[in-house]
């Protein structure tokens, strides 16, 4: 096969674009397959990563988190390494924390029969946490670690990210640089793992992003080998159409776009490091979340355009407290320049606007509560003293609702359905936005009918 020009294997291969003055191919299957904590939590974790492996060849590049949780109540390495670097800094004792954390090691290489000397490592960690490391570095171990033990384990070449992946003097990833390095590397490598969650500050100290990082490495890998799909492995079977504690029989979302992923996840979904998205979607490289424990499910498949006809809505997420500010004035609709000085005024006290909902003589601003916390009555004072409005009332303890799918653009009936439903439901609806684009309708109603609204909607929709 071939990856960017360069000869590997002699496995099928298909013309992708001529770019620049070389031909560049990709091939059929190659997959980037990124573990997080609870996939590699122990042995039988990684066990099962393992088989997931061995059951694709084309899954040949591997970015691993540091072990997570292997039960309730369980401590994540790189919680636990952080932890290391606080009792240092605070002169209290962490070697037993440390021993801890070398034990889980050390326990997940002999049970998986690694033969490889973890000694040095640790031994060099120690030594570098007692010299006053940076917490990022400390921190790092926890994947370089693991990487190592699943490469023996698994047979891959070890690769790590030091050196690789680069960050600018603010701590900003440099994109195009880490891209063409990570390749570079990568072509010398048939198979390989590399650890998540970190890479180099231009004084060559490691850096971490922030945390659930390895996503982002995941990614970054993704599409530095220009891979078919990146395979993002947890303990879920992809992301559901809405949350489970609210729908309990809520199903997964089989293929979703970037887009309403981005809805989705602004709108309080807890889904991918947002930043993870944007190297493979960039590259228009599909991401399928998959479920270590459940290797049968399909799993979630985001894609840059929406695959999924069939379906009216792709999902539902909400957020509970926000407030509404609402503004009378007469011939408001005349007056040149009002919107402008009130978003200037919730600028100057740095609050954020979701949205807003104006009618002739009237508008009305969505705010987060906690935005507002401690400034709401100066806000006030000042658009009284600089609008001279009518009346302003403050609306308290509004959840906004998404209901988001490009299914429902070229639908007709699709809000009547949502509004009747929500009737029906006894939901009262405060307020109404829809984007533009049509693959998103948001409703404002009271937190207390949040739940109940979420849930209306969901059977509306997803019979
Ligand atoms: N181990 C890191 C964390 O716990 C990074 C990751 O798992 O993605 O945040």
């Amino acid at each position: 096969m071939v990856i960017n020009g360069d000869a590997i294997s002699d496995k099928e291969t298909l013309p992708e674009k001529a770019g620049g003055k070389e031909m560049r191919y990709k091939h059929m299957g190659l997959k980037v397959a990124k573990f997080g904590g609870s996939s590699l939590a122990d042995g039988i974790q990684l066990t099962k990563t393992k088989s997931i492996i061995e059951a694709d060849p084309d899954r040949r590049y591997i970015v691993v988190s540091a072990p997570g949780k292997r039960f309730e109540g369980d401590s994540k390495v790189t919680d636990l390494l952080y932890l290391c670097k606080a009792h240092i800094e605070n002169n209290l004792p962490y070697e037993q924390i440390f021993q801890v954390i070398c034990d889980r090691y050390m326990a997940m290489a002999i049970n998986l029969g690694v033969t490889i000397d973890l000694m040095p490592h640790f031994e060099k960690i120690k030594a570098k946490l007692q010299s006053g490391a940076s917490a990022d570095y400390v921190a790092s171990r926890g994947e370089y670690l693991n990487a190592l033990i699943a490469a023996a384990f698994f047979g891959y070449d070890f690769v790590d990210t030091h050196g690789l992946i680069l960050f600018d003097s603010r701590g900003n990833l440099k994109m195009e640089e880490t891209n063409e390095l990570l390749a570079e590397e990568l072509k010398k490598h048939e198979t390989a793992v590399l650890p998540g969650f970190y890479g180099t500050n231009p004084d060559g100290k490691i850096k971490t992003f922030s945390r659930g990082g390895s996503d982002i490495t995941g990614a970054l890998v993704a599409r530095a080998v220009n891979a078919d799909v990146y395979e993002n492995w947890t303990d879920v079977s992809g992301f559901l159409i809405a949350d489970p504690r609210i729908v309990p029989e809520a199903k997964t979302i089989a293929n979703i776009s970037y887009k309403e992923l981005r809805e989705l996840s602004y709108m309080g979904a807890s889904v991918l490091h947002e930043d993870a998205i944007y190297p493979a979607r960039l590259a228009n490289i599909p991401i399928n979340i998959r479920n270590t424990n459940k290797p049968e499910d399909a799993g979630t498949m985001i894609t840059d355009t929406a695959n999924h006809a069939d379906q009216v809505i792709t999902g539902i997420a909400g957020t509970k407290d926000f407030d509404v500010i609402a503004i009378h004035k007469n011939m408001m609709s005349t007056e040149k320049g009002f919107l402008r000085r009130l978003l200037g005024i919730l600028e100057d006290y740095d609050v954020s606007v979701e949205h807003i909902p104006s009618g002739i003589d009237e508008l009305s601003v969505v705010v987060s509560k906690k935005d507002l916390e401690g400034k709401l009555e100066d806000i006030l004072d000042e658009i009284r003293r600089k609008l001279s409005p009518e009346t302003i009332d403050v609306f308290e303890d509004i959840a906004l609702i998404a209901t988001v799918g490009h299914g429902m653009s070229s639908r007709r009936g699709t809000s009547a359905k949502l509004f009747t439903a929500l009737a029906e439901g006894g939901v009262n609806v405060r307020m109404i936005d829809q984007g533009s684009s049509e693959m998103n309708i948001i409703i404002g109603v009271a937190n207390s009918d949040f739940e109940k609204a979420v849930k209306v909607i969901y059977s509306a929709f997803i019979a």
